[in-house]
């Protein structure tokens, strides 16, 4: 036995969840995340707070890699590693009302968001989350989240509470306004640097039904449509959140025609108010298709489509203004695929210092995924990414969970100088080894 498997062995006499190394049941599919495949010398998946810190002390002791992985959906594909552990938290899932009065929901690390809407529908509940069924509650409520609601209640992290978190020291500590209050603040928008979440409690707003789908145009009324888009959502009510997709003709998207479509989500459920606020998006151009009805919540999650075998390069970018001189950039010449999410609203009403995720004062977020076979050299990304970088010179800083690729570059992008400086002060207090680096990394402060 080597001496691994040797302190594996005591270190499962204590650890109450599994304990899963290569060669085990179920070792290939917890080794990969949805976009990397990793190859930890151990995935241990926690039952509960207790066993995250167990296995944190143990990765520390040992000099181990850590990842930490809810949902999996890391585009960079820190939530495996070679050779590491990886704490798996998708056993820690429970959704549970814990105040009835506040609307307050405990919701584990691990739960999806799709499931996390599903158990909030008979209580006539949801939290604002991403687009995504699958993703986890983790990573992208670390992050902020940007979802379907961002408008009418802003971020996740915007209705959050309080959060259950193992330090590097292995303490469990609770955050929130009054207690570590510095840590809840670095919680908010830094990711994954701080900690292990293991749960959080977030402020669900009442939801019924809502009005949702998709109206489809000819990408020959791009300039109309997108213009006309603009100057809708600027006058729309908080309740409607809508995205704008530029799907020129992509490899790998042959079912698509070139297109320009409208994502709608309007959270209400009074039909002559969502209706009134819709409608003006049903006039933008030459109707190809469309599709909008009465919806529960949970049906306006969709599925992740993996990318199959191609090289993706996902950017963004937050744009204070959708200018006519941008709308002219992105209609001059569609090649690239763009989601352009309408933000604003309650996002922009926090102050950009009350949490970590500053970028609080823009109309637009635009995202854009680059497809490039594998193998692909420099110049072919290079000539993949020209168009998106045309688009991303009127953007003033960017939403971390939204790259694929990490670098300093994209730390940067995320968090203006005074956040980062205040982030790396709090990571100093409470990560000064940096044992969560997994993550687009914020180094300990001098
Ligand atoms: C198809 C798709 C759709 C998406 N749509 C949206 C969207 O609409 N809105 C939006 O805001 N984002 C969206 N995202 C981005 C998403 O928020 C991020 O990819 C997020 O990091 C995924 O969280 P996860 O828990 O699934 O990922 P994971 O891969 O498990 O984790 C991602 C990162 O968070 C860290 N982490 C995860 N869990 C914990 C934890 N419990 N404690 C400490 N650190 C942790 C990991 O170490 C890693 O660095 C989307 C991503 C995909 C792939």
């Amino acid at each position: 036995m080597n001496d691994l498997t040797h302190e594996l062995h005591e270190f499962a006499k204590q650890f109450e969840g599994a304990v899963i190394r290569p060669g085990d049941q179920g070792y290939d599919e917890v080794s990969k995340v949805f976009m990397a495949q990793g190859s930890p010398a151990v995935v241990v998946r926690p039952l509960h707070a207790a066993d995250v810190a167990l296995a944190v002390s143990f990765a520390r002791a040992r000099g181990l890699e850590l990842s930490v992985r809810s949902g999996g959906h890391s585009g960079a594909g820190h939530s495996t590693n070679d050779g590491g552990m990886v704490i798996d938290v998708r056993k820690l899932d429970g959704v549970e009302v814990i105040d009835p009065e506040a609307n307050v929901v405990r919701v584990g690390a691990g739960a999806l968001w799709g499931n996390v809407a599903e158990a909030l529908e008979p209580h006539g509940l949801a939290i604002s989350s991403g687009d995504t069924k699958t993703v986890g509650v983790g990573g992208l409520t670390l992050a902020g989240g940007v979802g379907w609601m961002v408008r009418k209640y802003g971020l996740t992290i915007d209705s959050l509470v309080a959060a259950e978190i193992v330090t590097a020291d292995g303490d469990i500590l609770r955050v929130s306004q009054d207690e570590e209050s510095d840590l809840f603040w670095a919680i908010r928008g830094g990711g994954g640097n701080f900690g292990v979440a293991v749960s959080f409690d977030i402020a669900a707003h009442p939801t019924g039904d809502v009005y949702g789908g998709m109206v489809m145009y000819s990408m020959d009324d791009i300039k109309q449509a997108l213009t006309g888009w603009r100057d809708c959502m600027r006058a729309a009510p908080r309740e409607l959140t809508t995205m704008f997709l530029v799907m020129p003709a992509t490899p790998g998207f042959e079912d698509m025609p070139a297109s320009c479509m409208v994502l709608v989500c309007y959270a209400g459920d009074d039909e002559t108010e969502a209706m009134h606020a819709i409608d003006p998006l049903l006039k933008l151009g030459r109707i190809l298709n469309k599709d909008i009805g009465r919806k529960k919540y949970k049906e306006v999650l969709g599925d992740a489509h993996a990318p199959g075998n191609r090289k993706v390069l996902t950017n963004n970018a937050f744009m204070r203004e959708l200018s006519d001189e941008l709308i002219d950039t992105i209609c001059e010449k569609p090649e690239v695929i763009l989601q352009i999410r309408s933000v604003g609203g309650a996002m922009n009403d926090v102050a950009a210092d009350a949490t970590a995720f500053a970028h609080r004062d823009s109309e637009v977020m635009i995202v854009s995924p680059a497809f490039l076979a594998h193998g692909s050299s420099a110049e072919d990304e290079a000539e993949a990414l020209a168009p998106w970088r045309k688009i991303a010179k009127f953007g003033h800083g960017a939403y971390i969970n939204f790259f694929n690729y990490d670098g300093p570059a994209e730390l940067e992008a995320g968090y203006p100088p005074a956040t980062l400086k205040r982030l790396r002060a709090i990571k100093k207090q409470y990560d000064p080894q940096n044992l969560f680096h997994h993550n687009y990394n914020i180094k300990p402060g001098e």
